[in-house]
C-alpha cells in the first residue's frame, strides 16, 4: 500500500509537509502549492477515498462534515463576497491526485463557465 501512497495521504501521515490551516481527527486542510485565486485550500478526508466517484453511502456523514469545514474555513480566512468549491472527479475533469480532495478558491472575482 505504501508503495501506492498519494501525495496527500504522505501529507496525512507527516511524511512530507504542507501549510495547514486546519485540523481535525476526521480531516485536513491545507494551502494549494500552486494557487489558482488568493485564497486556495484543499479539504481532504483522512480517509483514503480515491475521488467522489468512489464514496460509499456511509461515508454521508463524513462528506457532510467537509462541508460544514469548508463552511468554516470561507469565513475565517475572509471570503465574505464568495467562494467556489470544486471536486475534480476523474480524468475528464482534470483529476491529479487520486485522494477525494475539494478546492475552496476565494479572494477574486472566478469567472464561469470552467475551463
Ligand atoms: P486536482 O487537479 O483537482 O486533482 O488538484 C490537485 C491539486 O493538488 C492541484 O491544485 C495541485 O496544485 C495540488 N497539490 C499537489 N501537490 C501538492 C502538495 N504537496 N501540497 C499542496 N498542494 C498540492
Amino acid at each position: 500500500m505504501s508503495a501506492s501512497k498519494t501525495i496527500f495521504k504522505r501529507i496525512i501521515d507527516g511524511e512530507i509537509p504542507a501549510d495547514v490551516v486546519y485540523e481535525d481527527s476526521q480531516c485536513l486542510a491545507f494551502r494549494d502549492v500552486n494557487p489558482q485565486a488568493p485564497v486556495h485550500v484543499l479539504v481532504i478526508p483522512k480517509k483514503e477515498i480515491a475521488s467522489l466517484a468512489h464514496l460509499a453511502e456511509d461515508d454521508a456523514p463524513l462528506m457532510g462534515h467537509l462541508m460544514l469545514v469548508i463552511r468554516n474555513l470561507a469565513a475565517e480566512l475572509g471570503l465574505d463576497s464568495g467562494f467556489r468549491v470544486v471536486a475534480n472527479s476523474g480524468p475528464d475533469a482534470g483529476q491529479s491526485v487520486d485522494h477525494l480532495h475539494f478546492h475552496l478558491l476565494g479572494n477574486r472575482s472566478l469567472s464561469w463557465p470552467p475551463g
